[in-house]
């Protein structure tokens, strides 16, 4: 196999290889988007079949022409569809144009975020975007940042500097040299009862474990009780127990709900405890002019997960996990003599890995430059907008409707209902609505969410595509209740 066929070269040979990879590769795309259905229905035995048939590693490799041939039919035929208004099961959202060529751009020049000499002018960007983003988000002159992989990374990196910070400030202990204090199984993280799980994940891998963990009750909107907060806190330290930090969560992954962030900064000041924002969904509001001040307070956070592969429409990964005060990004510096040595910061070389649990890193950064870019403010205010407010027409829809229950009035942009048949028990209830959510993905391709709430199976609409509309949301629900 000639080289040239693998790498560029500079030859004719090279660029002829690369332009047929890439106009392939653009063929599969424009395939892949041609249908509207969000997925070809097959079960998961039907696709390992069609995988299991298949020679994986053959001795000699195929033709580029045979390689992208078994790529559409087998593969990309088969992916959900992102784009499709019959996609609206997750957090999981379709990619603008501008990303997806930002995509292009970081796979073909690779490079590496964690050391200046591998990715100079990618760092510079990042460290602009990041500051840019520090004050879109009001966080002050001491506020850092760095991108990272998505929330879960974002809500790691914000509790282990909560930790660190708690042991070092209160207990005058230091983490990253001496490992955890004795009194580390007294620590106690609190976050409601509907958050995201990466907040018990974190606490496992931060050798805390799950029972850390204090899962404080929702009101009826699904926002964090305040009082319930205070009284586990208040309970927790007559019995010993140490409270080090409260994961307030500014947008549910299931409600969108958006916890009362300036109540809780009191309840911390007063404990000297961390506030985490999780506000891997709810962050997008800050680009909704009418929305915006849903997210009042979340700049007196000491740490903030936000997602822009979720409501900013950015592909996957693409996500940035800011701080208050950059003195806490002590938790992940470390200086390596064959990287990023000491004395390249002082001559104004930055390394960003000192930021980052992970090293390789991607230049997820361009997303967002070119993004912000091309479609401008207003762009995204009016796509952003949008969604929320077909959200809020779903739940007007829903809760004039007596053949469904919906579980309270959207804050973002998802909604959680079920199917009511008066003449069936709560459990044949629950079979109904999850049967339909099965038939719906198998048998017409469309995929919506299924979750609980008040112990009962509901359904999920997560509307995180502009393209969605009420006219198709109408649909949807007499399909719903034509297949029941
Ligand atoms: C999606 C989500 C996460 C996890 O983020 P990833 O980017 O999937 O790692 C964390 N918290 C909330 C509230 C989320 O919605």
């Amino acid at each position: 196999m000639k080289q040239s066929s693998i790498f560029f070269d500079g030859s004719k040979d090279s660029i002829k290889e690369f332009e047929t990879a890439i106009n392939s590769a653009r063929d599969s795309i424009l395939n892949y988007f041609k249908t509207d259905r969000a997925y070809s229905g097959k079960t998961p035995e039907e696709l390992k079949e069609i995988i299991e048939n298949d020679v994986f590693f053959p001795e000699d490799g195929v033709s580029a022409k045979e390689l992208f041939s078994q790529l559409n039919s087998n593969i990309v035929s088969n992916l959900v569809n992102t784009v499709s208004t019959d996609y609206m099961a997750h957090l999981h959202c379709p990619p603008m144009i501008s990303s997806i060529a930002s995509e292009v751009i970081i796979g073909a020049t690779n490079q590496s975020m964690d050391s200046w000499d591998q990715a100079p002018m990618s760092t510079e960007i990042e460290v602009y975007v990041v500051n840019e983003l520090i004050k879109l988000y009001n966080l002050g002159e001491k506020a850092d940042g760095v991108f990272t992989s998505g929330g879960s990374q974002s809500n790691l990196t914000g509790l282990f500097a909560a930790r660190d910070w708690y042991c070092k400030t209160n207990l005058n202990h230091d983490v990253k040299y001496l490992g955890l204090p004795p009194s580390y199984n007294k620590f106690r993280i609190y976050t409601s009862s509907i958050a995201h799980f990466s907040t018990e994940k974190s606490a496992h891998l931060m050798g805390l474990g799950y029972n850390a963990v204090r899962k404080v009750p929702v009101d009826d909107r699904q926002k964090m009780n305040i009082s319930s907060l205070k009284e586990m806190i208040n309970q927790d330290i007559k019995n010993g127990l140490i409270p080090i930090a409260v994961v307030a969560t500014i947008g549910t992954t299931d409600f969108g709900s958006i916890d009362p962030i300036k109540d809780i900064r009191i309840i911390c000041d007063n404990n000297k405890m961390w506030l985490h924002a999780d506000a891997a969904f709810g962050s997008g509001l800050i680009l909704s002019h009418k929305y915006r001040d849903r997210l009042d307070g979340l700049n007196l956070a000491d740490s903030i997960t936000v997602d822009f592969h979720k409501m900013f429409m950015q592909s996957i990964s693409c996500g940035v996990f800011l701080l208050k005060d950059q003195a806490n990004f002590e938790t992940t510096s470390l200086y390596a003599d064959y990287l990023n040595r000491e004395e390249d910061e002082e001559e104004g070389y930055t390394n960003l890995v000192g930021k980052s649990l992970q090293t390789t890193r991607r230049f997820d950064a361009l997303k967002i430059w070119m993004s912000f870019k091309l479609i401008g403010k207003e762009g995204f205010d009016e796509l952003i907008t949008k969604t929320v407010d077909l959200a809020l027409e779903t739940y007007n829809l829903l809760s004039n409707n007596r053949d469904f229950e919906v579980v309270t009035k959207p804050e973002i942009s998802s909604i959680v209902f079920r199917l009511l048949d008066k003449n069936k028990s709560d459990i044949e209830v629950d079979n109904l609505n999850a049967k339909i959510r099965k038939t719906l993905l198998l048998k017409k391709g469309v995929v919506i969410g299924q979750t609980k709430a008040n112990g009962r199976v509901f359904l999920k609409l997560t509307m995180l595509n502009p393209l969605l509309n009420i006219e198709r949301i109408n649909r949807l629900l007499r399909e719903i209740k034509a297949l029941a």
